[in-house]
């Protein structure tokens, strides 16, 4: 049985990369009708950080990426945070001691530090000189009865190389030589890294270790401590980094890089997906646009490519826009709703009966073809809520300052004032009757009109605003234009 899991250490945010290796790992898991596991690996103590794991789960959770075990919901091989499971690694790790496969180490920091120092100054690459690994049975025996503090090593072969068949990657070879004898019980009493992950990896029976490349040079540790266990290993399979458009590693410096910031942004969750997806995948063929539902089915690893993927934000811009303008009128409205209240506050908007949840959804649906995400929704809405305009930008001043404004404003005006009732509709027909009253057309006619009810020169559609407005808001804006152009024009 397919069996993937997701590991993440809970030092920080959820990085979208690391949403993207979960995403991964979760599609190859329901595709093959296997099961997705979460899990937390917390063995670094000095790195952990409050509030992570609950960021994390919050995260996930968010995406739609639903682990079937995990810290929230059990499963048959948790407990599924690690440090709930140092007793096991002990376990463990003694029986590598028993069949002489690790070994107690009792060199102190500060000679693993001059040790160090000595090799960087000669320029060697860093490593264990293995100073305690053929120390005597009873030499090992005094100093643990002695309580000497110790740390446990694994005895990495002195020759030899290490295959590894990545399922993305092919074989990669790594000669032994560059690898020293890895710790794997800290003096604290945890495991490190590679001991907790290989042992969790076995017990839970993972079959498919799906990750980051940057994990690529721990692979060797891992195939030598399954060996050591005398385990079956797990297929590999090593993700490309994800990339800044100038191909540099993605980073803060360039962007967001937390996936939570693209949920307070108001990126639709669905989108983010999508557009993880593609980071590194294809179909096969030019589609772009995909359920989680849809995924599952065309996802394989086959298709998972070896090189980089660029993050481009704004492919994810378009995705999204597409999601929102899909979004039926109800949810459109729940998920722009934090945003509206923003905008509402801006503006210091009283009238909530005015601006009724009616008139908001009007609202949304006239500006949801210009977004690319809810967060631009106070910034969009801006010329719906605000008191007064600015005529000030010169695309405006074109308009309203030009002999054309005043005899337009001023037939327009009456012309809504004779009007019956005022909507989308009637509002347009007024402005073409005040074509046929003046004989002004094009461009001048319904720029001065747009200049005067929103105060930019490009926007929703006129008979849209109109139908938002009522009778009076539509004749206080024209009649503010008005009085502006009298002003300027003398
Ligand atoms: N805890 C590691 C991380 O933070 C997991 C690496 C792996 O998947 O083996 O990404």
């Amino acid at each position: 049985m397919v069996r993937t899991r997701f590991a993440p250490s809970p030092t920080g945010f959820l990085h979208v990369g690391g949403l993207r290796t979960a995403l991964y790992n979760y599609l190859y898991a329901r595709k093959n009708n296997g099961r997705f596991i979460l899990r937390i690996e917390d063995t670094d103590q000095r790195r952990k950080v409050p509030g992570a794991v609950e960021n994390l789960l919050a995260t996930l959770d968010w995406s739609g990426i639903k682990p079937d075990e995990g810290p929230q919901i059990g499963g048959d091989a948790g407990p599924y945070v690690q440090s709930e499971r140092l007793e096991l690694y002990r376990q463990y790790v003694s029986q590598l001691i028993d069949n002489e496969q690790a070994y107690y180490c009792f060199c102190p920091a500060e000679r693993l530090k001059q040790l160090k120092g000595w090799q960087t100054a000669r320029k060697i690459p860093p490593r264990y000189d293995n100073h305690c690994r053929n120390l005597s049975a009873n030499e090992v025996k005094r100093r643990l009865e002695s309580d000497e503090q110790h740390i446990i090593r694994m005895k990495v072969p002195t020759e030899g190389a290490i295959e590894v068949d990545d399922l993305i990657r092919g074989k990669i070879t790594f000669p032994v030589s560059q690898i020293d004898d890895q710790v794997l019980l800290k003096s604290d009493g945890f495991p490190t890294y590679h001991l907790a992950n290989v042992v969790d990896d076995h017990l839970m029976q993972i079959s498919h270790v799906i990750r980051g490349e940057e994990w690529l040079p721990s692979t060797p540790k891992h195939v030598l401590l399954y060996r050591s266990f005398g385990w079956d290993l797990p297929k590999f399979a090593h993700l490309s980094l994800l990339l800044n458009p100038d191909k540099s590693k993605l980073s803060k410096r360039q962007g967001d890089v937390a996936a939570e910031d693209y949920r307070q942004k108001g990126y639709l969750p669905e989108a983010l997906i999508n557009f993880l997806a593609l980071l590194g995948w294809n179909p096969g063929d030019d589609r772009e646009i995909f359920s989680m539902d849809e995924l599952i089915s065309e996802f394989s690893l086959e298709r998972v490519s070896k090189s980089g993927a660029i993050f481009g934000v704004e492919k994810l811009n378009w995705i999204n826009g597409l999601y929102i303008r899909n979004l039926p009128p109800a949810q459109l409205l729940s998920c722009a709703r934090p945003y509206l209240d923003e905008s509402l506050r801006r503006h210091n908007v009283k009238n909530r009966n005015y601006w009724n949840d009616e008139r908001l959804l009007a609202m949304l649906i006239a500006i949801k073809d210009g977004l690319s995400s809810f967060s631009e929704i106070p910034q969009k809405t801006a010329f719906f809520l605000a008191d007064t305009l600015s005529y000030e930008a010169p695309e405006i001043q074109e308009y309203l300052i030009s002999p054309t404004s005043i005899p337009i404003l001023t037939t327009l005006i009456r012309l809504i004032d004779e009007e019956s009732i005022i909507n989308g509709d009637t509002f347009v027909t007024a402005i073409k009757n005040v074509q046929k009253e003046i004989g002004i057309k094009g461009k001048p006619l319904w720029m001065t009109v747009r200049a005067a009810l929103t105060g930019a020169s490009q926007g929703p559609e006129i008979h849209q605003i109109a139908a938002i407005f009522d009778r009076e808001t539509c004749l206080a804006r024209l009649t503010a234009a008005l009085n502006y152009a009298k002003s300027h024009l003398g």
